[in-house]
């Protein structure tokens, strides 16, 4: 049994790999390869009730903890981070709904979100604010009830194939951050177009697009929370949602241990298993104990917003920094393991090395990470 987990939690844990093992890892290197989205395994995230798990049961989600949130997100990267990215995008796109949404608003769309009937996306990023995200320039102009939208968004996971997206867009634009406001915007709605999906170096299988909007008008209604208060509520969600990168960086470098361990036992050289050369074995062991590591902080973090801890923004910063910075080293040591079989396709390891790069970059990169954590120090420390 994991340290850290209960004994249900252990068991969603179980549940969760023998699923991703049977249904999603067989088809990992050919979902690379074709680049195509996995909807057959959309369908199955859904049967299992993983898209909704850990919405509101009032709404029809699963109403789980996050420690079983994430140990579900760790198990089903370890068989495809692809996959995993999706269920990860429905929570970003519907976590602003939930923390802020009015009574109609969620009773409109979260039940299809939460049973994985409907999609979701999270359209922050633009083409000149990535990191500085307090500079967006899509705008939202007043019209009577409605609200009119101009501008893009680029890097959208989900986007395309996800029918609900939490758009953030300027009210006022001398404002700064300040004057960022966040809407629910259907697809669909005239004036959103979609452009440029983007052709990836990992995670192919995930849907990344480019969000249009030329004169879109959306309904006042629409509108999540106060206007100004968009950009506290992006933060406020990614708060929430970076542990869950962090157990995708667990996953993936779980996976890439398990398949060289596999091959150090068996790959002959020098007249004996690598496994007997002390210079791999401690590669392995080197593998294994920052994986534990990087695990426990990301179970930490998880256990923290179950306990209702009020800020777990440092936390949520270091268990994303150091598991996806952690899988980067242990990919790259479990390349070296395999040599040259490493860098073909034959082998999973190739994909593991270019799928595990973005957990060091969507939300937030790591520098982002390090300025969070730095500056909460410092302030403390004053
Ligand atoms: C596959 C993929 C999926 C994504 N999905 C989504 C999504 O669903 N929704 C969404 O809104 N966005 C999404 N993103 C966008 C992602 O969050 C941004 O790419 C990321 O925040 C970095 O922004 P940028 O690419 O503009 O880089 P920049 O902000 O231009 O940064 C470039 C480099 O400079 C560094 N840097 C920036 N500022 C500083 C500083 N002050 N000090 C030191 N270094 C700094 C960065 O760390 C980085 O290394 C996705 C991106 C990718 C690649």
């Amino acid at each position: 049994m994991q340290f850290g987990l209960t004994e249900e939690q252990q068991a969603v844990k179980d549940a969760a790999r023998r699923v991703a093992q049977e249904r999603f890892a067989p088809r990992a290197a050919e979902i690379d390869v074709t680049g195509e989205f996995p909807w057959d395994n959309v369908r199955v995230m859904r049967e299992a009730g993983f898209l909704g798990m850990a919405f509101p049961e009032a709404y029809g989600g699963g109403g789980a903890d996050h420690v079983s949130h994430i140990v579900v997100k760790e198990e089903i990267a370890r068989a495809c981070l692809s996959t995993c990215t999706i269920m990860a995008a429905q929570y970003l796109g519907s976590l602003p709904l939930m923390l802020t949404g009015t009574p109609e608003q969620k009773e409109r769309y979260l039940r299809r979100l939460a049973s994985g009937e409907i999609l979701a996306a999270f359209g922050l990023t633009e083409a000149g604010a990535g990191s500085d995200a307090g500079s967006i320039r899509t705008t939202a102009r007043r019209d009577g009830d409605e609200y009119v939208l101009n501008g893009a968004k680029c890097f959208v996971t989900n986007g395309g194939v996800a029918d609900f997206y939490t758009v953030f867009a300027k009210t006022d634009l001398k404002a700064g951050a300040r004057g960022i406001s966040a809407f629910i915007v259907e697809k669909g709605t005239p004036g959103f177009t979609f452009g440029k999906a983007e052709n990836k170096m990992g995670i192919r299988g995930s849907a990344t697009r480019e969000l249009i909007f030329e004169d879109c008008h959306i309904r006042g209604e629409n509108r999540l929370g106060e206007e100004g208060t968009g950009y506290k509520l992006a933060l406020r969600t990614l708060d929430h949602t970076r542990p869950g990168v962090g157990a995708e960086a667990v996953g993936v470098a779980q996976a890439a241990l398990d398949a060289s361990l596999k091959y150090a036992r068996e790959r002959v050289v020098f007249g004996s298993p690598l496994s007997d050369k002390q210079a791999i074995a401690f590669m392995l062991a080197d593998m294994a104990t920052e994986i534990e590591a990087a695990r426990l902080l990301v179970y930490r973090v998880a256990a923290m917003m179950d306990a209702g801890e009020p800020s777990v923004t440092v936390a949520a910063s270091q268990a994303k920094l150091f598991a996806s910075e952690m899988a980067h080293r242990v990919v790259h040591k479990a390349l070296q393991i395999h040599g040259g079989y490493g860098y073909m396709k034959d082998f999973p390891l190739e994909r593991y090395y270019r799928d595990q790069r973005i957990t060091e970059l969507y939300e937030g990169t790591s520098e982002i990470q390090r300025m969070i954590i730095a500056g909460n120090l410092l302030r403390a420390n004053r």
